[in-house]
């Protein structure tokens, strides 16, 4: 299994979620297998005791899981059947790593954020993406792992340190990064802005991770010289910067991300063989 893995910086609520849904809707389409894994960086274990005023609506998996609403978009996109374990928190981490310490698995040693959260973090990522989801008996083709909250979060640190290490022990063939920023429109001129961007692209990489392709959230489409702009300063190759502009429908995002070519991006970064041509998405 290869990893897509999904950050997003600048602001919450980017769409992240959607993101990763349309990722998984283009990468099916070109006959790959899909899952998915959602990490949120919060201590509940799950999201059955978290008000929906705050967090929006809690769903509720075939397993009885109370998780994230993204795992819902993940379902409806990509037509897989989940489980709890498709989404970890900060919480059901440190559960786990508490439990082993107390039947004395770590063998007297002082148990640490580094490595023993983060180990656990790297082993429930590996051993979830091996389960599969669409009803086949192998694994998928790849996983889609969609990192909640904004880089540079304390709460999300363990989950980065994971991802790094993991990055970089399955190497760059297997690991690919796709980073959700914003780029905001300003004053009446109708400038836009690329700074944000840079900016979160350089605490993303001052924790050791680089992107591969970036997916830019805009009230409208990016013009030409501002894509230019961001691949040079982001050091990120014009045709992997992706611009999902505001849409109606959220449906209209597979359609975009196909129209700039992002799953023959992803699949390039990846080397996989995907099916040869376009996707077809009805
Ligand atoms: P995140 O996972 O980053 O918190 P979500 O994927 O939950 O963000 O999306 C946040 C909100 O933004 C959702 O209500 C979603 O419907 C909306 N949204 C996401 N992408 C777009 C888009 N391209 N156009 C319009 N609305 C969008």
């Amino acid at each position: 299994t290869k990893y897509v893995l999904i950050t997003g910086g600048v602001v919450s609520g980017l769409g992240k979620g959607v993101t990763a849904s349309s990722v998984g809707v283009v990468l099916k389409a070109c006959d790959l297998r899909v899952t998915c894994i959602k990490i949120d960086p919060y201590l509940n274990t799950d999201a059955g005791t978290m008000s929906p005023f705050e967090h929006g609506e809690v769903f509720v998996l075939d397993d009885g899981g109370e998780v994230d609403l993204d795992l819902g978009n993940y379902e409806r996109f990509i037509d897989v059947t989940l489980t709890r374990d498709n989404n970890i928190t900060t919480g059901k981490i440190y559960q786990s790593v508490i439990e082993k310490e107390r039947r004395g698995d770590y063998l007297g040693k002082t148990v640490q954020v580094v490595p023993h959260v983060t180990d656990e973090i790297k082993q429930w990522i590996q051993s979830v993406s091996s389960v599969p989801v669409d009803g086949q008996t192998h694994p998928a083709d790849v996983c889609v792992i969609e990192l909640g909250g904004t880089v540079g979060d304390i709460e999300s640190m363990p989950f980065i340190e994971a991802l790094r290490q993991l990055s970089f022990s399955l190497g760059k063939e297997n690991f690919c990064l796709i980073h959700v920023s914003l780029v905001p429109v300003l004053g009446v001129v109708g400038e836009q802005k690329t700074k944000p961007t840079q900016h979160s692209v350089r605490e993303l990489r001052a924790l050791g991770l680089t992107p591969d392709l970036l997916a830019c959230r805009s009230a409208q489409p990016l013009i030409g010289s501002v894509k230019e702009k961001l691949s040079q300063f982001c050091h990120v190759p014009v045709e992997n910067i992706l611009n999902i502009h505001d849409v109606p429908n959220l449906w209209h995002v597979p359609l975009i991300l196909r129209n700039q070519k992002a799953h023959e991006a992803i699949i390039r970064q990846l080397n996989l063989v995907g099916s040869s041509g376009p996707p077809d998405l009805r």
